[in-house]
């Protein structure tokens, strides 16, 4: 039956969320040469700082350029500051290809046109560098929205595809290199030859693109980078998102079917593959089925998460909350979830937290400053965060994926056991 024309509760209230700076901590470490530059205030230094565990490094890929009260207050030139600051960074650090100033809230406050900054330095490095500017900011965003800003802001980088080269495909999304490596394999089995991933792990590996290229998203938040390709004339897919078994399968169905690949070869190619991911799932199942999840709006990834879970391990979807509804990009989610699944768009926490105490469901799927309060309810929790920074795309991963929600609820039952 689906859910493609459910209307979601919309809410428009008080929000909880991390802001777009959060996927600096995987970003830097997929584009191994960039550098991410914050230009914010103390507050984006610590959440950065923190987030990322920096002081581990020894030569970190990301920093704060602070914004002081005198920058704030007009009193200073930001623009000679920011000059100042990058030109000593790249001084000091020649190995850097790539340099991303990345906005922030105070940026924005004091409109600080980066992208001129950008075009600025770039030429006073005599093009040795490329540096790119992206929003990060938290007014109005939720986090994955950091990712769809930097790629998209990469777009106009990218070379053209050659007019006759061929028909290629372009995987968009940071994907761990683990699974970039299974999905080349199965992509090479399946005869699909030019396939490229963006982001790429070297700056100076940008993709082409252009008519000839086929777009097939591995996150649901990148419509902003979608919308830029397509200007480019790549034809974006939509399909179902690679989480567990199905999904997968369907992911690849989408360009098996644009590549033109036979059925009984896409059968011979994916069916080994996905028995042992559902094996790998049956391991799981007998924690999750049956356990009612409800989904905080945080990562924009909770419609498939929920699809996953509900289709392929019997889950019970009490509420399912995204940021943004992209009915697009979702179509093929949406008409795959149980017929009359609750969606909720956009966050109104008090009402939301109303809602999920009247309903204790046996797991929460929330942000970080949700999950404390909750588990000291009895409430297990999820934190949505986590699942962008674990391998949780393709087969090979769809158990761990599972195992993600099951370790939670499997912490708490042994809690219980434990409680005198
Ligand atoms: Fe806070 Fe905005 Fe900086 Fe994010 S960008 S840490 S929301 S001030």
């Amino acid at each position: 039956m689906g859910c493609d024309d459910v209307v979601p509760l919309r809410e428009r209230g008080q929000r909880e969320v991390f802001c777009g700076l959060a996927p600096i901590v995987w970003l830097h470490r997929k584009i191994q040469d960039a550098f991410f530059l914050v230009v914010g205030s103390r507050t984006c230094a610590h959440l950065i700082q923190s987030a990322a565990g920096v002081m581990i490094f020894a030569e970190p890929r990301f920093a704060t350029a602070i914004i002081e009260d005198r920058d704030l207050a007009g009193r200073a030139d930001a623009n000679a500051e920011l000059d100042r600051i990058v030109t000593r960074l790249l001084e000091r650090r020649p190995d850097i290809r790539m340099l991303f100033l990345v906005g922030s809230c105070p940026s924005e406050v004091i409109k600080l046109d980066l992208d001129l900054a950008a075009d600025r330095l770039m030429r006073a490095q005599g093009g040795r560098v490329r540096i790119v500017a992206y929003s990060g900011s938290g007014l109005d965003t939720t986090f994955t929205q950091g990712e769809d800003a930097c790629l998209a802001a990469l777009v106009p980088q990218l070379p053209a595809l050659p007019a006759g080269a061929g028909r290629s495909l372009l995987v968009v999304g940071s994907l761990a290199e683990v699974v970039e490596g299974q999905l080349e394999r199965l992509f090479a089995g399946l005869g699909i030859e030019r396939v490229r991933f963006f982001p790429p792990r070297r700056s100076d590996d940008l993709p082409p693109v252009g008519p000839d290229s086929v777009v097939l998203l591995a996150h649901p938040f990148l419509a902003t980078t979608a919308r830029a390709l397509e200007q480019k004339g790549a034809t974006v897919l939509t399909a179902p998102f690679p989480f567990g078994a199905e999904g997968t399968t369907l992911w690849l169905q989408a360009a098996a079917t644009a590549f033109g690949v036979p059925a009984e070869r896409f059968e011979a190619v994916t069916a080994p593959a996905a028995a042992r991911a559902a094996k790998a799932l049956d391991r799981f199942r007998p924690e999750l089925e049956g356990k009612r999840i409800f989904f905080f709006p945080d990562s924009q990834i909770e419609i498939p998460l929920a699809r996953f879970l509900a289709r392929e391990l019997g889950m019970e979807l009490v509420e399912v909350g995204t940021p943004y509804l992209h009915r697009q990009h979702l179509a093929p989610e949406l008409a795959l979830l149980p017929d009359g699944t609750r969606l909720s768009e956009g966050q109104d926490l008090e009402r939301q937290l109303d809602r999920c105490r009247a309903d204790r469901p046996d797991l929460v799927v929330c942000g970080l400053g949700l999950a404390n309060p909750f588990e000291s309810e009895g409430i297990a929790t999820k934190w949505s965060i986590e699942l962008l920074f674990t391998p949780i795309q393709g087969y090979d991963q769809a158990g761990d994926l599972a195992e993600l929600f099951a370790r939670p609820l499997l912490r708490r039952s042994r809690l219980v056991e434990l409680a005198p």
